[in-house]
C-alpha cells in the first residue's frame, strides 16, 4: 500500500485530496496545524483505518514514523484575507515549512509535490499565462508574503531536485472553488455565496472589471494526480481557462441564488491583480487533462453545500 503524507489535510484543497487518495488505495496521514483550517473537513475520514491525523505545524521540525511514498505539502493560508492577517506564518509556512518536508522527503526517498499558485504570476502582464513567464511580483505590498513564499517555495523544491536529485513535482494552482470553503475566508466565491444566503448585497471590488478564472475542485484534483504520477519537474498550470469579469461573477451568482440583493462597489485591494487565465497546453500535453466540469454545474453543486449548512455557520466569524 503506497503511504501519502498531505499536509494542510483539513483545509479545502487537502481535505479532498486526503478523500481522492484514500479512494485510489493508498494510506494517508494528513497533517494540518487549525490555522486555518477546519476539523469538520475531514471528520468523515477519522473512522477510515487508513487514515491517520497529526495535529502539528510544519514550520517546526517535521517526524512522520515510517516509509512515505508521496509528500504533498498543501499547507498554507490561501485567501487574501487569510495571509494579510497571518503573513508571518504564510511565509514561514512557504519557506521553513518546505525546508523541513523537503528535509523529509530526502530521507524518506518520497515524491514531493508543492502547491504553488497563479499568483507567482502577480499582476501579468503576458496573458494567458504561461508556465515560463516569470512573473511581475511587488515584493513588498500586502500580497508579497504569500506570493514571494510560492516563488521561494518553487525555487527550494528546484534547487533541492537539481542539488540532491529529490523527485519533485510543482502545481501553479488557479482560482478553484468547491464544497469545503470557508464561508467567511473574503475569497469572492464563498463572499457572495454567503451574502446572497444571509441577505446582503453582494460586494464587487473595484468596477468588477478584474478576470479570474474559476476551476471545479474535482477537476484540479485530477490534474494534480496526474501531475505527481507523471515524471515532469518543472511547474505546471492546472486551473481551468474559462474567464470571466468579477461583475459578470456577482451576476451568475445573484441568478443562482435567487436573491433580490444587488451588487456594492467597494475599494480594490491594493496589488489586486486585473487578469488572471491560465495557459493549460503543457497540462494537456504532458498530462492529458483538461477541465471537464463547467462553471455553471459546478456553482450549483458549491450552493448546495452551502445552502445546506446549519443556519448558525453563515454567520461564524472568521478563524
Ligand atoms: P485552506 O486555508 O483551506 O487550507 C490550507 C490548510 O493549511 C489549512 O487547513 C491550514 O490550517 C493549514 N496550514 C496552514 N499553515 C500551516 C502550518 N504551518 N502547519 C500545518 N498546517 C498549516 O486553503 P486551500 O484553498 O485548501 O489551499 C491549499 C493550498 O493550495 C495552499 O498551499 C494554497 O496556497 C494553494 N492554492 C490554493 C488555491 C485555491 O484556489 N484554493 C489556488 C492556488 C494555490
Ligand atoms: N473580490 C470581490 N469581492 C469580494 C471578494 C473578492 O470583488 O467580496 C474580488 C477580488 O478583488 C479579486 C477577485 O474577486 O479581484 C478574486 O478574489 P479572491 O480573493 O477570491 O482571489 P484572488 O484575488 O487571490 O484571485
Amino acid at each position: 500500500m503506497k503511504r501519502v503524507l498531505i499536509t494542510g489535510a483539513a483545509g479545502f484543497l487537502g481535505s479532498h485530496l486526503c478523500e481522492r487518495f484514500l479512494k485510489e488505495g493508498m494510506y494517508v496521514i494528513g497533517m494540518d496545524n487549525l490555522i486555518t483550517g477546519d476539523m469538520r473537513n475531514i471528520e468523515h475520514l477519522m473512522p477510515n483505518p487508513n487514515f491517520e491525523f497529526y495535529h502539528h505545524d510544519v514550520t517546526k521540525y517535521v517526524h512522520v514514523p515510517g516509509e512515505l511514498d508521496y509528500i504533498m505539502h498543501f499547507a498554507s493560508p490561501a485567501s487574501p484575507i487569510d495571509y494579510l492577517k497571518i503573513p508571518i506564518q504564510t511565509l514561514k509556512v512557504g519557506a521553513m515549512g518546505t525546508h523541513n518536508l523537503l528535509g523529509l522527503a530526502r530521507v524518506k526517498k518520497a515524491r514531493f509535490i508543492i502547491a504553488s499558485t497563479s499568483e507567482v504570476y502577480g499582476d501579468p502582464l503576458v496573458h494567458p499565462q504561461t508556465e515560463d513567464y516569470w512573473g511581475h511580483v511587488n515584493p513588498i505590498g500586502p500580497r508579497g508574503c504569500y506570493d514571494e513564499a510560492k516563488r521561494y517555495q518553487e525555487a527550494i523544491t528546484m534547487a533541492y531536485h537539481r542539488y540532491h536529485g529529490i523527485e519533485t513535482r510543482i502545481v501553479r494552482i488557479f482560482n478553484t472553488y468547491g464544497p469545503r470553503m470557508r464561508l467567511n475566508d473574503g475569497r469572492v466565491l464563498p463572499a457572495f455565496i454567503g451574502q446572497a444566503l444571509r441577505g446582503e448585497d453582494l460586494t464587487v471590488f473595484g468596477d468588477g472589471s478584474q478576470t479570474r478564472s474559476f476551476c471545479y475542485v474535482d477537476d484540479l484534483v485530477e490534474g494534480i494526480y496526474r501531475l505527481l504520477l507523471s515524471d515532469y519537474a518543472l511547474p505546471v498550470n492546472i486551473g481551468n481557462p474559462a474567464e470571466i469579469t468579477i461583475k459578470e461573477f456577482a451576476e451568475e451568482i445573484i441568478k443562482l441564488t435567487g436573491t433580490e440583493q444587488k451588487v456594492i462597489y467597494k475599494p480594490l485591494p491594493q496589488d489586486d491583480p486585473k487578469q488572471r487565465q491560465p495557459d493549460i497546453t503543457k497540462a494537456q500535453e504532458i498530462l492529458g487533462w483538461e477541465p471537464k466540469v463547467l462553471r455553471e454545474e459546478g456553482l450549483k453543486i458549491t450552493y448546495d453545500y452551502f445552502r445546506n449548512l446549519p443556519t448558525e455557520r453563515l454567520y461564524e466569524e472568521s478563524n
